[in-house]
């Protein structure tokens, strides 16, 4: 069994859903996850917003906007007055039930059962048309088995355990369907695995149920080699391996949730990225297996802050770094890049709410400097240290770009560069050309 995992442009709106229900009614034995439609739990957040500043007003103006929309996605998705009027009661419903939490306390509890909604919603849509359609499927809810450990991670025995039972009692459905990123928590209440979570949902239930593949299914061609938005020559990856797809994830190629991955890694069960407009295109698979000496990809992260520590205390001394890093750790920031010299230690961070409290501590050990606005630019392949020559082809391309910080040797996959943000553009144009283009 496989399962095939729809983002939530790939379930916007009535057409796109009826895409999906051809593609996935189609495809055999499926798992099938659904994200919430576009835009929904962003609106789910901002009617949460309203909530925590007490202001219900504006919270059940927004419900009830986004009821009309829904509304509306009904009127167009169901051929027949009763599949619609039975979507539109169980909608209502949900609306309903938004609409009561404007009216009691709001905290976290609450917070967590409203962002749940979207999923619900387009769960109960999608296998109500399948249904309409005669298509044979059941509707599986996620807070029935995705659930979470004492420690906040998804308890994939439970996970499994729970799953294999409730398959077993449903063994004639070719369709199972269920909802991403809501889960359950320790002591069972709602919970979710965090914005973008539903690939991670794919790829947990993946694991457990140790499908042939996980399919993740968006708008967009697979991962490119580089951003699409600032270089015009960029070609869809076909192959990659699950370490690259995660330093690629981590350095601003969005299109794979990063934690999505290990599951699928350990369980060893390959992802294919696919785009639901152009089902047939071959997509990027994910999978375990290396390409020798191979270049994949460029990607970029913004908002870097680079942070140098230089003392000559540091020379010869041990215990130095490890009362660096204590300072990063007490204000909860985490490194991304870090250099060292004799003297000197780099390091790049991206997220800057305590930059002032960090850089102060720092100076009890040598003198601070702090550069803004700078960009990690990483190139991701094959780069066992064994081969030669990728690192002339990177630094080559670098050659009339200020370079801050260079890092490689962390993992076999990527070696980075530390640029200004405003060079971005034109690192990622002349690393394009001497990788790709030649
Ligand atoms: P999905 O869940 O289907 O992936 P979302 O509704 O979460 O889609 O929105 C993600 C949007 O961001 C999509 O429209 C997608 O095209 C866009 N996107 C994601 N990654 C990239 C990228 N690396 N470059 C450009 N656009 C991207
Ligand atoms: N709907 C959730 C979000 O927008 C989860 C997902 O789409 O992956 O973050
Ligand atoms: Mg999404």
């Amino acid at each position: 069994m496989k399962v095939m995992k729809f983002g939530g442009t790939s379930v916007g709106s009535a057409e796109r859903m009826k895409h999906v229900a051809s593609l996935v009614s189609a495809s055999g034995p499926t798992f099938v996850v659904l994200s919430a439609m576009s835009g929904t739990t962003n609106t789910l957040v901002e009617i949460a917003g309203y909530l925590y500043n007490r202001n219900p007003d504006s919270a059940i103006e927004t419900i009830n906007r986004l009821e009309v929309i829904y509304n509306s996605h009904l009127t167009k998705l169901y051929a027949t007055d009763e599949w619609r009027n039975t979507t539109r009661e169980f909608l209502h419903e949900v609306f309903d039930s938004l609409r009561a939490l404007t009216r009691q306390p709001f905290g976290q509890v609450e917070e967590k059962i409203l962002l749940a909604q979207g999923e619900i919603m387009s769960t109960h849509m999608m296998t109500n048309y399948l249904h309409e359609q005669g298509i044979p499927s059941v509707l599986l809810s996620a807070l029935d088995f995705m659930r979470l450990a004492a420690g906040g991670e998804p308890d994939l025995a439970f996970i499994k355990e729970k799953l294999g039972e409730l398959m077993k009692a449903q063994t004639d459905a070719p369709l199972y369907i269920t909802q991403g990123f809501i889960c359950r928590n320790a002591y069972g209440e709602v919970d979710n695995l965090q914005r973008g979570g539903s690939d991670y949902t794919a790829s947990l239930i993946g694991a457990a149920i140790e499908a042939s593949e996980i399919q993740i299914w968006t708008d967009i061609d697979g991962m490119h080699n580089n951003d699409p938005r600032i270089v015009d020559t960029t070609t869809a990856v076909r192959h990659l391996h699950f370490d690259e797809a995660a330093e690629l994830a981590y350095f601003g190629a969005k299109i794979l949730h990063p934690t999505c991955i290990q599951p699928a890694k350990y369980a060893n069960i390959p992802v294919r990225l696919l785009n639901t407009m152009e089902p047939q295109a071959p997509g990027t698979l994910i999978d375990n297996n290396r390409d020798a000496g191979s270049i994949k990809a460029v990607a970029a992260k913004d908002n870097i802050t680079a942070i140098r520590i230089k003392s000559s205390r540091m020379l010869l001394a041990h215990g130095f770094l490890r009362k660096v890093f204590e300072i990063f750790e007490s204000w909860h920031t985490s490194i991304d890049m870090i250099c060292t010299s004799e003297v000197g230690v780099s390091m790049s961070i991206d997220d800057t709410r305590h930059l002032g409290e960090i850089v102060h501590d720092l100076k009890k050990y040598g003198t601070v400097t702090v550069d803004l606005d700078m960009c990690i630019v990483c190139v991701v392949g094959d780069m066992d240290w064994e081969n030669v020559g990728f690192e002339t082809r990177a630094m080559q391309a670098m050659k009339d770009i200020p370079v801050r910080m260079v890092s490689y040797g962390g993992s076999n996959y990527n070696i980075s560069f530390l640029v200004r943000e405003e060079d971005k553009s034109r690192a990622l144009r002349a690393l394009s050309a001497c990788l790709f283009e030649n």
